[in-house]
């Protein structure tokens, strides 16, 4: 399983994902956990800058990539962790070093819809 890094800062924005359970769980807030990868009702965490999912592995603090939603088995959309480098660096922004858009904290980068 491919593991990922997650961007610890990106907005979220409550949305509509391919059934009621990945909603639910793409949406999770928790009071307990404002960082919700401590969380353990946080079985799939989604990533709205990268447009990604990951199932989350409590024991180890990974989230491993997946492309198929575990509940409906819907395709997930395709991950865009790789463009959004490439766009930052063709704006010539370091991510690792600079500081990144606001646009770029969020779907909005990618997403038209307002986010
Ligand atoms: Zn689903
Ligand atoms: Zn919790």
């Amino acid at each position: 399983m491919r593991r990922c890094w997650v961007l610890k800062d990106e907005r979220r924005v409550p949305n509509l994902h391919c059934c009621p359970t990945m909603t639910a769980q793409a949406n999770h807030r928790c009071d307990e956990h404002p960082n919700g990868l401590d969380c353990p009702d946080l079985f799939v965490y989604y990533s709205p800058v990268f447009r990604e999912y990951g199932l989350v592995n409590h024991v180890e603090h990974e989230v491993g990539i997946i492309d198929f939603c575990p509940w409906c088995a819907a395709r997930l959309p395709e991950s865009l962790r790789d463009r959004w480098f490439e766009e930052l660096s063709a704006l010539g922004i370091d991510p690792w070093n600079a500081e990144v858009p606001e646009a770029f904290l969020s779907s909005s980068w990618w997403s038209s819809a307002p986010a």
